[in-house]
């Protein structure tokens, strides 16, 4: 499945739910989470539906590591210079909340709420 019509997120990178968008190309988008934990909480988003950590293959690599390039641009150019954290929640036991593949990228001074 390349898109899935009841999920949120595929809505979002249909444009068909509104957010605050940080960056976006043909293969990712990345938006600002809409309950932040911290200061900065981007969340990094395949435009394909895959629905979770657990789903994904060689296939992906590529784009699962440009995931985590864009995670150390975008903290970068939100003026995180202290440190922050790269999260994938897959699955039940790993509290995922939203089946569409995304990491959370959190930064910025602490206290946060979580994390
Ligand atoms: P997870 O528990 O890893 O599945 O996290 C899902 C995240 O998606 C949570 O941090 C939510 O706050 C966030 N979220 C849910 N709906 C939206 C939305 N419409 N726009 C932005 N972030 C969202
Ligand atoms: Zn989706």
């Amino acid at each position: 499945m390349t898109h899935d019509p009841n999920c949120i997120f595929c809505k979002i990178v249909a444009g068909q739910i509104p957010s605050k968008k940080a960056y976006e190309d043909e293969e990712l988008l990345a938006f600002h989470d809409i309950h932040p934990w911290a200061p900065v909480h981007v969340l990094i988003v395949p435009k394909l539906h895959i629905a979770t950590m657990a789903d994904v293959a060689d296939e992906h690599a590529p784009m699962l590591g440009r995931m985590m390039v864009l995670g150390t641009k975008l903290m970068r150019e939100l003026g995180v210079t202290n440190g922050f954290r790269n999260i994938i929640n897959t699955g039940r036991d790993g509290g995922q909340e939203v089946y569409h593949l995304h990491m959370h990228v959190i930064g910025g001074p602490r206290p946060w709420l979580k994390g």
